[in-house]
């Protein structure tokens, strides 16, 4: 094992095995030693010399909540920007859908364009810190542009490893970021085997593997910014799109943290957990009340981005939504693509089908009850909608050809036409 270099005055206290407790120097492992399972970050809460005013004041990015996150180097940090994303009020889609009281966290104007910008900031940050000469990833899309883009930043080769089927536009925007794409004929879960395989023989940082306990620290800062754009509380009602689980354990680690420091006076708030249904491994554990999840071997859903049939963060995931008295639902593609256009259509945002499950299982949940008029409730919408253009057929989204005169115009659009001059 390596000797810590941890000065006395870190804000970063150990890392901690979420299974049998051990603890550890804040050092190069992602794995306990005794029983594999994984290791968390724990921070000097009692130490921290954070407060409202503090933070207000300092850069829209989410390096603003830096005493919370796992870098001890402020000039190691690779940022372009991630996080300080929008919470918008959406009064036409809550009219919509009968609630008094929503909001959408638009996490698709990240530089890559999800919310993985933000954990692969703060892994790659920590992988310069720790000298790795390279890095890479296991991703279902999102991560992979994520990831090649702040490696591209710090001069790290970068290698990424998906699944051969996912979107053609996630492999090239990756890609254009310089990585080497390996396009796994398998599963996610083959993926990150192999990805696993090639970090165990090579220097290689892959960010949600072996730098994993680093990794997930970033992803908490979506609610962290959420508490912050509601005036400093933590919302009644979260809705959360769960592939692995890591970004739902993420964000309710990240409401106790908050709550600890006193920066949100309560924690009410109950964590949504939102799956497709053709591959809702945590859903149906929740369901039939089993306290574990069992894998799902062939995984088949638009949202290509939670194809993840085994969850790394599965039962934590689950023990995080029943400890915050929440729940977890499922939607199917058709619905999914329903959320996706009724989102853009009523508030202009563009989402993948990833962050459109969000809108369709709040639907699901208003229509059965479990959600109530009076209740708010804020979405995560994880990812754009241009990341997966090819689940849109030109005639569902109502495209007409003409000839380019005002008459072929006019024919066209029959008495659809417009707003004439008064
Ligand atoms: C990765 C991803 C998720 C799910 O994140 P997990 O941490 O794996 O549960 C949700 N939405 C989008 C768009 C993603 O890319
Ligand atoms: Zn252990």
């Amino acid at each position: 094992m390596e000797v810590a270099t941890l000065s006395k005055k870190s804000h970063v206290k150990m890392l901690k095995c979420r299974e049998c407790g051990k603890e550890y120097p804040p050092i190069k492992i992602h794995a306990c030693e005794e029983c594999f399972g994984p290791l968390e970050v724990v921070y000097n809460i009692d130490l921290l010399n954070i407060n409202k005013h503090t933070i207000e004041g300092r850069s829209k990015t989410l390096w603003r909540y830096r005493e919370l996150l796992p870098l001890e180097d402020a000039a190691k940090i690779i940022d372009l920007g991630a996080g300080f994303t929008p919470l918008h009020e959406c009064k036409r889609l809550a009219e919509a859908l009968g609630l008094r009281r929503l909001y959408i966290k638009n996490d698709t104007v990240n530089p890559t364009g999800s919310f993985k910008d933000r954990p692969a900031t703060v892994a790659i940050s920590k992988s310069i810190e720790f000298g790795f000469r390279a890095a890479g990833c296991a991703s279902t899309g999102n991560l992979a542009a994520a990831t090649a883009a702040h490696a591209a930043k710090a001069g790290l080769p970068c290698y990424v490893f998906i699944p051969s089927n996912i979107e053609k536009s996630k492999i090239l925007q990756a890609a254009a970021y310089g990585a080497k794409i390996i396009a796994v004929k398998g599963t996610y879960d083959d993926a990150n085997r192999l990805a696993a395989q090639a970090s165990y023989e090579y220097d290689l940082a892959i960010v949600n593997i072996n730098v994993r306990p680093y990794y997930v620290e970033g992803s908490k800062t979506i609610v962290f910014e959420i508490c912050e754009q509601l005036g400093w509380r933590a919302p009644e009602n979260l809705i959360i799109p769960v592939g692995s689980g890591a970004l739902l354990c993420a964000v309710w680690r990240g409401l106790k943290q908050f709550n600890e420091l006193e920066l949100i006076d309560e924690l009410k708030t109950k964590i949504i957990g939102a799956q497709p249904e053709g591959c809702s491994p945590i859903v149906r554990a929740y369901k039939s009340n089993l306290g574990d999840v069992s894998p799902i071997e062939k995984p088949d859903t638009v949202a290509k981005s939670l194809a993840i049939g085994d969850p790394g963060d599965g039962i934590y995931a689950l023990r995080s939504i029943k400890e915050s008295g929440g729940l977890a639902e499922c939607a199917t593609d058709e619905e999914i693509i329903e959320g996706v256009n009724l989102l853009a259509k009523t508030e202009g945002i563009f989402a993948e089908p990833a962050g459109g499950i969000t809108i369709a299982v709040l639907k699901k949940l208003i229509d059965s009850g479990d959600i109530s008029r009076d209740e708010e409730v804020v979405c995560c919408v994880t990812g754009s909608g241009f990341k997966s253009l090819e689940i849109f057929s030109s005639r569902q989204l109502n495209i007409v050809e003409v000839e380019p005169t005002l008459n072929s115009f006019e024919r066209t659009m029959g008495l659809e036409v417009l707003i004439e001059h008064g």
